[in-house]
């Protein structure tokens, strides 16, 4: 087995005012190795008196750093790019030894990470505002997006590294200071970002780590010197977030879980559509808040839809993910795979056909690992297809027709990503005209927008008004003013009581 870089001490610290700095609390939690199932590392978990001290280094630091230049900040953006760029390989290793996805997928969640840098180094254009010379005689007014001052982001396990990017470049380009909470399942991606900021040139105590499990994420919910507060995670979770900051007067941004489904239609390519909901149901084991979970097959094409997917699946391979060649690595936690198999007995206990058994496949090693299961036959009221699995399942959901299919994805709770395969243009608008979701692929599985869209489902997918990096990430790691000037002109010079009005 090919070795991955592990993390080089077995206790990993939070980051504040550019340094590691060794927990207080005395609580630790265990960091595994999901390919093994061993042990790796303990991360600290923050008290909230170690949350209020990181983030009044960051209150210093906000200060400083929202007076620097846009080229300054622009400058330092380019420099964290090109590190980031330089060290994906490392970065990936990282991902993969804590998280367990495979290392091209670790790599390709680093450069769409890089892509929100990049969008960020354009910061002075971003910021750009509006003025209107003469908007009354001698008059000028002009708009200004101003920092918030300290922000936060709590993040998820299943993207340790590119969630994080999603908030940070940008609310660092915007002039803020960050204090990160990563998920303390896989912790050591955020260090190794920590250090190439601080490699890139950007003063301490803009970018903080801090670790830690519901106490700290409370901390910063409570605390009055944070300003906002972005949060990835599951749907209970994110509207505690929303409820609890927001109740404290802060903005929040906070996405949730997902159930994505793919409409196939009768004239779809098969093989595009197998191999597309096949990548998307099983990459990263499933753990993906984008990943297809439920194919709805319209129509005669269900039979051949069922058997193009489970032909792809015995030859697809379950291993390590540092192994070259494996398809799909091990899931988060021993207590998450169990979680997963157990929906995979419900569903058949329910009367889905199991037409793949990922509890069969065997995986010559120990770790979290289970195999790509696919489910025929299910129906709405099954755990199967009513709960998030976030594992490898993918469930087959038959309908006879397209208003059938559109109706099922709009009666769902959940709205983050959505795909139709199809080659009728005139079925594709109108899906994607009346599909009441928030990520909509025609004919491509995952559609994650690039950098300079934004990201954000509907209804339990995302609690807040915006959606995540792109152009609303600016407009949330700022605030608007807009200013009406005038300069003193003796020649027009005059008393006048009346209430202003343009002239
Ligand atoms: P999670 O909700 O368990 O944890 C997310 C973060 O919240 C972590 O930092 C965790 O420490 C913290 N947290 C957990 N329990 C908490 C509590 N009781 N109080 C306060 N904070 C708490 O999510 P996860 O298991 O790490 O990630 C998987 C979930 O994230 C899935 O539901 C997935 O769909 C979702 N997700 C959504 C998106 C999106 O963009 N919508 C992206 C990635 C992941």
């Amino acid at each position: 087995m090919t070795k991955t870089s592990a993390p080089t001490t077995s206790t990993i610290d939070h980051w504040v005012s550019g340094s590691r700095v060794p927990g207080s609390s005395g609580r630790t939690a265990r960091v595994h190795d999901p390919a093994t199932g061993q042990v790796t590392a303990h991360v600290a978990l923050a008290s909230a008196a170690e949350v209020d001290a990181a983030v009044k280094t960051a209150v210093a630091a906000a200060e400083e750093w929202r007076s620097a230049s846009l080229s300054k900040r622009a400058a330092v953006l380019f420099s964290f790019r090109e590190l980031l760029h330089a060290r994906t390989d490392e970065l990936a290793a990282i991902i993969t030894f804590e998280h367990g996805k495979v290392l091209s997928d670790a790599a390709g969640e680093v450069a769409r990470g890089l892509e929100n840098v990049e969008f960020a180094t354009g910061v002075p254009q971003l910021l750009k505002g509006g003025f209107s010379e003469q908007a009354s005689a001698g008059v000028d007014v002009y708009s200004l997006r101003q920092p918030l001052g300290v922000v936060a982001g709590i993040t998820p396990f299943n993207f340790p590294a590119m969630v994080p990017l999603w908030m940070c470049a940008n609310a660092i380009a915007c002039g803020n200071a960050f204090v990160l909470k990563p998920s303390e399942k896989d912790p050591s991606a955020s260090m190794f970002i920590a250090e190439l900021w601080k490699e890139a040139g950007l003063p301490d105590g803009v970018f903080t780590v801090v670790h830690g499990d519901k106490e700290a994420v409370d901390a910063l919910l409570d605390h009055a010197d944070i300003a906002a507060v972005s949060f990835v995670g599951s749907t209970p979770i994110a509207k505690y977030i929303y409820e609890r900051g927001t109740g404290n007067g802060k903005r929040v941004q906070a996405l949730g879980g997902a159930k994505n489904h793919a409409l196939v239609l009768p004239d779809a390519d098969l093989d595009l559509a197998a191999d597309a909901i096949v990548s998307a149901a099983y990459g990263a084991a499933g753990e993906r808040c984008m990943a297809l979970s439920v194919a709805v097959a319209v129509g005669e094409v269900a039979d051949g839809l069922v058997s193009a997917i489970g032909d792809r699946l015995p030859s697809l391979t379950v291993g390590a993910g540092s192994e070259p060649g494996t398809d799909m690595g091990p899931l988060i936690t021993r207590e998450h795979r169990d979680k997963v198999a157990g929906y995979i007995s419900a569903g058949a206990d329910a009367g889905a056909k199991v037409v793949v058994d990922g509890r069969e496949r065997e995986v010559p090693q120990d770790g979290f690992f289970l195999g790509m299961t696919l489910l025929d036959e299910v129906t709405p009221e099954m755990t199967v297809y009513t709960d998030e699995i976030f594992g490898p399942v993918l469930s087959v959901v038959r309908v006879d027709t397209f208003d059938e299919g559109l109706a099922l994805i709009n009666a769902n709770q959940y709205a983050n990503g959505t795909a139709i395969f199809t080659r009728d243009g005139g079925a594709a608008r109108k899906f994607k005209n009346e599909v009441e979701v928030g990520m909509v692929g025609v004919n491509v599985p995952i559609p994650v927008p690039v950098a300079y869209y934004s990201f954000g489902g509907w209804k339990d997918s995302l609690f807040g008004d915006t959606h995540m990096y792109g152009p609303e990430g600016i407009t949330f790691y700022t605030r608007g003013k807009v200013v009406t000037e005038r300069w003193p002109d003796p020649a027009t010079s005059s008393v006048d009581l009346g209430f202003p009005r343009t002239r």
